[in-house]
């Protein structure tokens, strides 16, 4: 064994990426290669989410779950204008580290509301860095543009910038079901996203300085659609979401010990990062603890 001391003992660094696609049915994942996704849940797991009871299945109330760590009764976003909304009281996660905490965030969004002060937004008001894109049109081809402009600067920034806590946003799967229904179309926008989450995680591991961080990566989708595309029903097929995680405590071969729900992910943001969330923020969930799975059942898991 041995005892010199190890000349990067100490200055690990510890970063998080949330990587967000909107839209994403579990049961269409499964039935794609989704290559890169497949990284991050090898590394880790990818379990489901089901969206609670009292929360819409539409994309403002889940996001702001996700972002804030509190449910609906408590961040006051309802639905996709987020006018009314509570979110001064509870804000989102990379306004807390950046304000309060002085990490540095960034986030990067096409969707106004998440990012804009549009239509009662915005959800994600003060990180150190934001980037805003534009969709041109109403269409889905807009949409993959905007998430590409969205990629490509997050792939920057992720390269090479001091970055503690990263939210990056990709719209365009769901923009494609609600446009042209879950077929081919929606498929090939999953693997569009799958490719982009690609080249997040690429940019991370080129970091000058990636070999003295631990990253955690988190892809979250928000909720799910009805097969003709759209959502904001009870129905299974539009309640079902899911999380892909890995990182430090969450290893290869791992599975949650709980059912993971949207309001743990801004939780573990905090525990990925090593600090302990303030009570009073009075977050709703907890940071993702896992249990071994045994090896016999790790390749069905999840
Ligand atoms: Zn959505």
């Amino acid at each position: 064994m041995d005892e010199r001391p190890d000349p990067a003992a100490g200055t690990r660094t510890r970063h998080v990426l949330v990587a967000g696609i909107d839209g994403v049915r579990l049961d269409v994942l499964e039935r794609l290669p989704a290559r890169r996704l497949a990284e991050v849940r090898a590394a880790g797991f990818l379990a489901p989410i089901l969206v609670d009871e009292d929360t819409p299945t539409m994309s403002g109330p889940c996001w702001a779950t996700i972002a804030t760590g509190v449910r609906v009764g408590k961040h006051g976003v309802w639905a996709n204008d987020f006018s009314g909304n509570r979110l001064g009281q509870f804000p989102d996660f990379a306004t807390r580290l950046t304000r309060g905490l002085g990490r540095r965030t960034y986030v990067a969004a096409a969707w106004d509301p998440l990012v804009l002060a549009r239509d009662g937004g915005p959800l994600f008001a003060a990180p150190s860095r934001l980037l805003y894109v534009a969709t041109e049109a109403h269409t889905a081809e807009a949409w993959e543009a905007a998430d590409e402009a969205v990629t490509a600067d997050a792939e920057t920034v992720l390269r090479r910038d001091p970055v503690d806590a990263a939210f990056v946003y990709l719209g365009a799967v769901d923009e494609t079901a609600h446009l042209h229904g879950c077929g081919p179309r929606y498929e090939a926008a999953i693997a569009n996203a799958d490719a982009r989450l690609g080249r997040l995680l690429d940019a991370v591991r080129s970091r000058p300085g990636f070999g003295h961080e631990d990253w955690t990566f988190l892809v979250v989708t928000d909720h799910g659609h009805v097969d003709e595309g759209g959502h904001g029903g009870r129905s299974d097929l539009e309640r079902t979401a899911w999380i892909a995680c890995c990182g430090p405590g969450v290893p290869a071969g791992s599975a949650p010990r709980h059912a993971v729900r949207h309001v743990d992910v801004a939780p573990h943001v905090f525990h990925a990062l090593g600090l302990e969330p303030d009570r009073h923020w009075t977050f709703e969930g907890t940071h993702l603890a896992t249990v071994a799975v045994p090896a016999q059942f790790a390749h069905a898991a999840g």
